[in-house]
């Protein structure tokens, strides 16, 4: 039994704190408390569905191939031949560093303030006199800085890509090129290569046929078949683009990295008429991380992207645009090229000697003359879907063909193998044991 005093006193304290009220009538009752005051009674909320919410588009974009590829970098013991970018060892670390440094020196304060939205100036102007020197002759007005190229391809995209159009590409073509067209529902329409790159008898036909609103293609070491337009299939594509009035996006940021023979002049630079859009990046030449790519246009088009960039991410990383700058500027650009020239043909013809010495039937090796990847046509009877699985129990990853063609013309016995980033005794282990796999999946 409770005292009647510890009753009384217990009632005092709960008074004196204002949880309870004394009411004429209606006897003490229990106030809401402090913590509880102007909180509804908790009732029952459903979760929210959010994917019942999400836009088409935003459901259309469900491709992960890249972020696939990218999360592979996180994983030790893993053999990658799916990615595409340069060997870590490709870096001379005490340059950057001083660069770096000197960045900070230099620029001060600079460095953590805005740039246009365009890209910096001086950046602007180095791309210019780079662009000159590969013989395209643009002004710095119609050059803009982008969070890499794949935010040019996108800009394009969004530029002209209404629900249906027909958007021309090469068969296959560049999965970050595919995923960013069909996000605006273009339809893709894919042309067919040859050793001289995008067959042009059917791309006429095509232009004829579908009216298309432009053409996507890479005529320099076309990822991910390595392979390069010849010099009269240039011209006469561009022939072709302003006989039926066709816009061209040239995508180019492998041009630089060839490993023989002559470089062969950009679409840009033959264009007479503006037609083509030109993008480039220097994420194959200096750093992936760094995402600074640009693209050469008329200068409607460059107001246009200002307007997406201010949208999207307002302005391509400072830091990143004044290291580019500098690395540039201070004549680093050609060591570096060359020295990755070096190393990158090295690792190619060893990757390409390997895969031959393995003397598969019926196996293609398409041996790049520059760019960072062999594209392998395997035997018909292998089923990819067990050579991954096959890989993946050893440690190798490798980027199905098929993620490279439309969707609806999925070809299966391709595989794209990146040769820049692995070091030397990677690719000698993961090809002898993507060939041991090859060997086991023909023979079941
Ligand atoms: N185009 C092609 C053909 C590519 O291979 C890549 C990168 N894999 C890109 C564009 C996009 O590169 P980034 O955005 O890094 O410049």
């Amino acid at each position: 039994q409770v005292n009647r005093s510890t009753v009384v006193k217990a009632y005092m304290e709960l008074k004196a704190e204002g949880l309870v009220e004394a009411r004429v009538g209606s006897g003490t009752v229990v106030l809401p408390s402090p913590a509880r005051d102007g909180v509804q009674e908790k009732t029952y909320v459903p979760p929210l569905r959010w994917n019942q919410l999400e836009s088409r588009r935003a459901v259309k974009s469900n491709e992960q191939t890249i972020s696939n590829i990218l999360s592979v970098f996180e994983k030790e013991r893993v053999i990658s031949f799916a990615s595409g970018v340069a060997s870590e060892d490709s870096y001379d670390l005490e340059l950057f560093k001083k660069i770096q440094t000197q960045l900070l020196e230099k620029y001060r304060e600079k460095i953590f303030m805005p740039t246009p939205v365009e890209g910096c100036t001086e950046l602007k102007h180095t791309i210019k006199s780079y662009l000159q020197q590969n013989g395209i002759n643009a002004g710095v007005r119609q050059i803009m800085v982008t969070s890499g190229s794949q935010q040019s391809i996108e800009f394009f995209a969004r530029l002209l890509i209404e629900p249906g159009d027909v958007v021309l590409v090469e068969e296959p073509t560049y999965i970050g090129a595919i995923q960013a067209f069909e996000s605006y529902e273009a339809r893709i329409v894919s042309i067919p290569m040859d050793e001289e790159g995008i067959r042009l008898d059917v791309l006429e036909n095509c232009l004829v046929k579908y009216r298309p609103k432009f053409l996507y293609t890479q005529p320099t070491f076309h990822n991910p078949t390595g392979l390069t337009m010849s010099m009269n299939r240039r011209k006469e594509l561009l022939r072709l683009a302003y006989y039926y009035n066709v816009p061209v996006m040239e995508d180019n940021p492998y041009g630089e990295l060839y490993y023989e023979g002559e470089k062969l002049p950009a679409l840009k630079s033959l264009d007479t008429n503006d037609y083509v859009i030109y993008v480039s990046s220097f994420s194959k030449t200096i750093s992936f991380s760094l995402r600074v790519g640009f693209v050469v246009a008329g200068e409607n088009i460059i107001n246009r992207f200002t307007r997406f960039k201010q949208i999207t991410d307002i302005q391509t990383n400072t830091h990143s645009q004044y290291l580019i700058h500098e690395f540039i500027a201070q004549g680093h650009l050609k060591g570096h090229l060359e020295n990755l020239r070096r190393i990158n043909k090295m690792k190619r013809d060893m990757m390409a000697a390997q895969l031959q010495r393995g003397k598969i039937e019926d196996m293609k090796i398409y041996v790049p003359g520059g760019g960072y990847f062999i594209w392998l046509e395997l035997p018909k009877n292998i089923v990819m879907s067990e050579l991954l699985k096959q890989l993946g129990d050893v440690g190798v990853v490798i980027m199905p063909g098929d993620v490279f063609f439309p969707k609806f013309n999925v070809e299966n016995n391709y595989v794209r193998l990146n040769f820049s980033y692995p070091k030397e005794q990677d690719i000698k282990n993961g090809v002898e044991k993507l060939i041991e796999c090859i060997v086991r999946c023909s023979e079941n």
